[in-house]
């Protein structure tokens, strides 16, 4: 299939030209040319098939022509090798864990299938490509784990120094192998600039194949539909109509799930749950799109001021804002809300929630407040020993370590350190 930038001042390209690109020469994000329906026997008979057989089904138009049947199953065979359980909160609300992958965040089914295409298309290939990616905090060590080992490919990650949880920093700085993370000495944004800045320098263009691995990849963006699926499969069978909430940050994550529906998936809303970052809560308020700085709360992975994906919701509804009304509901909740919320779950069913789930929840009831005779889920998108400190301080509880948390939590950080683009230039440049 053919992938077309959302700024129509580019040419179409294919999956992978535009897994490789990233992002369109005319700065757009690609969107898919088509999609065409799932048959409704997929959605009849879902239960009897496996999850990677859903995977693959949902996601072979988009990859087909570039990946093979035959490599496509084992990229997805290696891509979900963890589960993804719907966990009952009583008579009509579940939640989805979405964290039970190798660094404990949603994030990690998009990072590892990205890596294994881009692992896949240099097969055979003796130029290198690098992935340069600026996180703050959750994306870095989901893209460290998703590319190491991976051939072809190497990753730069980089981070601002004192500014990420310990948990956090260790992910992206104890792998080693084809995973460098650079220490900035500086915020979040300053390392945003620099891998801007490396994006635009034809300079270092001429010398290497640069790409980028957030949410903005088609590669990273399409397989989170898998989740929407997923729990398709297990809510099936309570014969209601079925809601979803998403704790929201860039919008990919509800927007790939919107984008099951148009595979047909029965689902009759979505809900939009953020945190103070309330853009689009505002926008489905007053067809308004107002974009202002980040604000720090609980909920750091949502901590965005202009939300990446948004454009493609919008455009997936024709950019007809009625359509998405009726599609779409987006509130927003403070962090007090937010332990509030936590400390609720914890007593009501003592199920231990992680911020981001826990604002999921919140949309959630609000949502069913009007519309009780649904069937609500809410994705939990963080386990939540990631946000140690506030979950156990909250519910006055201690979580227990998780094996995947102590492996690296044992590990020895490496990190360059480094406070200017030119810095990271001449490391590039030296590889
Ligand atoms: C990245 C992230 C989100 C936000 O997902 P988007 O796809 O950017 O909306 C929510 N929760 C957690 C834990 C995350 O890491």
């Amino acid at each position: 299939m053919n992938f077309y930038s959302l700024n129509g001042q580019a040419p179409q390209v294919s999956f992978k030209d535009a897994v490789i690109n990233g992002i369109a020469p005319d700065r757009g994000l690609y969107f898919p040319e088509k999609i065409d329906p799932l048959p409704a026997s997929f959605f009849d008979d879902i239960a009897s098939l496996s999850k990677h057989e859903i995977a693959f089904r949902a996601i072979r138009q988009f990859v087909s022509l570039d990946i093979p049947d035959g490599p496509l199953r084992e990229i997805i065979s290696k891509v979900l090798d963890f589960d993804f359980p719907l966990v009952e909160l009583g008579e009509n609300m579940a939640t989805l864990e979405l964290f039970h992958g190798p660094t404990m965040a949603f994030k990690d089914v998009g990072a590892r299938f990205m890596a294994q295409c881009l692992g896949y298309f240099s097969q055979g290939k003796n130029n290198e490509v690098t992935v340069l990616v600026a996180t703050s905090g959750d994306t870095g060590g989901a893209v460290a784990n998703g590319f190491l080992g991976v051939e072809g490919v190497q990753v730069v990650i980089l981070y601002p120094s004192g500014k990420v949880s310990d948990i956090q920093e260790r992910q992206l700085t104890t792998l080693g192998k084809n995973i460098t993370a650079m220490e900035v000495t500086g915020s979040f944004d300053d390392c945003q600039h620099m891998v801007k800045t490396a994006f635009l320098d034809k300079d270092l263009l001429a010398h290497m194949q640069l790409t980028s691995a957030n949410s903005i990849n088609v590669a990273r963006w399409l397989p989170q539909l898998f989740y929407f699926l997923f729990a398709y499969r297990q809510a099936q069978k309570k014969e209601m109509e079925i809601v979803f909430s998403v704790p929201s940050g860039n919008f990919g994550n509800i927007c790939a799930g919107m984008v099951a529906k148009r595979l047909g998936m029965p689902a009759k809303h979505f809900v939009a749950a953020t945190n103070l970052n309330d853009i689009v809560p505002n926008y489905m308020k007053n067809a308004r799109y107002e974009p202002k700085p980040s604000v720090a709360t609980i909920s750091n992975a949502m901590d965005v001021g202009d939300p990446s994906n948004f454009i493609r919701i919008r455009h997936l509804y024709g950019n007809r804002f009625d359509a998405l009304a009726q599609d779409l509901s987006s509130y927003s909740f403070t962090d007090t809300e937010t332990k509030a919320a936590m400390k609720h779950i914890y007593r009501e069913s003592k199920y231990i929630t992680d911020p981001h789930g826990a604002v999921g929840y919140l949309g959630l009831k609000k949502y069913q407040a009007e519309h009780p005779n649904t069937y609500g889920i809410f994705l939990e998108t963080a386990h939540p020993v990631k946000f140690l400190d506030i979950v156990e301080d909250t519910i006055d509880q201690k979580l227990p370590i998780p094996p995947q948390i102590q492996k690296v939590m044992d590990g020895t950080k490496k990190a360059h350190a480094i406070s200017s683009y030119d810095q990271l230039k001449s490391y590039l440049l030296s590889g």
